[in-house]
């Protein structure tokens, strides 16, 4: 069946190519598609932009648009299992998270399936019985929409569920190593009714597939998460043509434990905020800047943990952890392992591929902690986006606050203190657009999600989601209109 979804069909790729897709955890073959050349993605863009100019889903009420969005929640928890395997095989990464995350898909299409009819607009008083004047919320246009790898069908659903929401009409680029469960995601969406044109999918690698979106005068947005280079190429193409812009990127959280934490819960949730999903998370906590009093034990507990994580297939019951996502990021992470050893860090678990039978065929590498660590460390300033934890130590709440602010990044962090003073004081100086006070990693769709610094241009999820997918326009109505002999006339 062909994979490239333009006006409502399927189709094959005119003047792209054929990728196959394999699963990370042991090679194995999982899909044959499609993927965009130039013509495929110019036809997907033409869809969207006759969809918008000409078609329904703009002009369609918001609650309708809301009702649409609850359809499509509902789709989602009846393939709920179908979808959950294709992400795991695309991914590697074990059912049961990939089962979360459908969960929080269908949270976030709730979330902008009761938000869509909100905030209409509202009328502003200008005092005047001859004027009406109001301010009214419309969709911003054609949308490119374009995803990572790590959460493929949860990125995907922080965009195209508020773009919807706000009327608006898109082109899809997930991808090109995880592009499963976008092509789910379509028919689900012509099953719950959009009209043809509103949802358009490309595959495909970002050069071919996905540049045109940031660059053909059509697109009126562009909302990428993906990598920092890849974020500043978009931004700079998407200046030619004046596209609003939003992008999440990249992020070298620090998670900041001071010796008054509760030392079990700190070093629990340290373990899962580097090594979850193998450390292939955004807002994975890979920076621990730990209180110097406890450092000793505490890592020394951080690394016997570590060394016990099971790696394992998405249907490995025993598993804790997957494979990375490809070779090429294998060997990423495996470098910047041997500039930070070779910059002075110490090297105390991890560092080698796994010689088990059942992982050697994956792209496995274990939990890994680099002590001794500091900020001149291409390790610890640049993101890695694999299981590698960084260890910085500080003596003072000030210096805890530098070392941690002390990145280009500002995406999100935590800070560990029995002391709820210190923790509010902290956390309103971390210069990150999320910060856990004694937790890590939880998000909810009702909240913002958004990067200070270079981890990002705008904001996702809440009320600002939509937001980001919406004009807004002052519509002056003079009601009695009389000629104003300004030139005596
Ligand atoms: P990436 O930048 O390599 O690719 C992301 C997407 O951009 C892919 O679909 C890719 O094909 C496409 N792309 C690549 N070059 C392009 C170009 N020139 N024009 C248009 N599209 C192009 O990132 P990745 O490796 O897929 O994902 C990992 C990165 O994503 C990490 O840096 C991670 O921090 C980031 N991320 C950020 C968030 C967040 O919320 N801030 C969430 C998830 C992932």
């Amino acid at each position: 069946m062909p994979d490239i979804f333009v006006h409502g069909r399927w189709e094959s790729a005119r003047d792209g190519g054929r990728r196959e897709i394999r699963c990370p955890a042991d090679g194995s073959l999982v899909a044959k598609v499609d993927e965009a050349g130039p013509k495929d993605t110019a036809e997907a863009i033409e869809s969207a932009r006759t969809a918008f100019d000409d078609g329904p889903w703009p002009g369609t009420q918001a609650a309708e648009r809301g009702d649409l969005l609850g359809r499509v929640a509902d789709l989602l928890e009846r393939d709920k299992a179908e979808v959950a395997r294709a992400e795991s095989l695309d991914t590697g990464k074990r059912l049961v998270e990939s089962e979360y995350d459908v969960d929080d898909v269908v949270g976030v299409f709730r979330h902008y399936a009761r938000v869509a009819g909100e905030d209409a607009g509202r009328v502003v008083d200008t005092g005047r019985a001859d004027i009406v004047s109001r301010i009214v919320h419309e969709p911003v246009g054609v949308c490119g929409l374009i995803t990572p790898w790590n959460y493929p069908l949860l990125q995907t659903a922080w965009k195209v569920a508020p773009a919807l929401a706000a009327g608006n009409t898109f082109v899809l680029k997930p991808s090109e190593l995880t592009p499963s469960t976008a092509i789910l995601l379509m028919r689900q969406l012509a099953e719950a009714g959009l009209p043809d044109g509103a949802a358009n999918l490309v595959l495909g690698a970002g050069a071919q597939a996905g540049a045109p979106l940031a660059e053909d005068p059509r697109v009126d947005l562009v909302s990428f998460t993906g990598g920092l280079e890849t974020g500043k190429r978009i931004m700079a193409t998407a200046a030619g043509t004046v596209k609003k812009v939003a992008l999440e990127l990249g992020g070298k959280n620090p998670n900041v434990v001071f010796a008054d934490a509760d030392p079990e819960t700190a070093l629990d949730f340290a373990l899962t905020a580097v090594f979850l999903h193998s450390g292939q998370v955004c807002s994975a906590g890979a920076r621990l800047v730990v209180e110097e009093s406890i450092h000793d034990q505490f890592v020394d507990e951080i690394v016997k943990r570590a060394r016990k994580i099971r790696l394992g297939g998405p249907f490995d019951d025993d598993a804790e952890t997957g494979p990375l996502i490809s070779a090429a990021h294998r060997d990423k992470v495996e470098a910047y392992v041997a500039d930070g050893i070779a910059a002075g860090a110490v090297l105390r678990c991890g560092g080698e591929r796994p010689t088990a039978p059942a992982l050697v065929d994956g792209f496995y590498y274990p939990p890994t902690v680099l002590d001794g660590c500091d900020r001149t460390m291409s390790v610890v300033h640049e993101e890695s986006f694999g299981p590698v934890l960084t260890v910085e130590t500080f003596g003072s709440e000030d210096e805890a606050v530098a070392i941690a602010n002390d990145s280009h990044f500002g995406l999100a962090g935590a800070v560990w203190t029995e002391n709820a003073g210190k923790a509010e004081r902290v956390a309103a100086r971390l210069r990150m657009g999320t910060v856990w006070i004694n937790d890590y990693h939880p998000y909810v769709p009702q909240a913002e999600w958004g990067g200070y610094k270079q981890s990002g241009v705008g904001r996702e999820l809440g009320r600002a989601g939509l937001e980001e997918y919406r004009e807004t326009k002052h519509v002056w109505h003079n009601v009695r209109p009389t000629p104003q002999r300004w030139f005596g006339g």
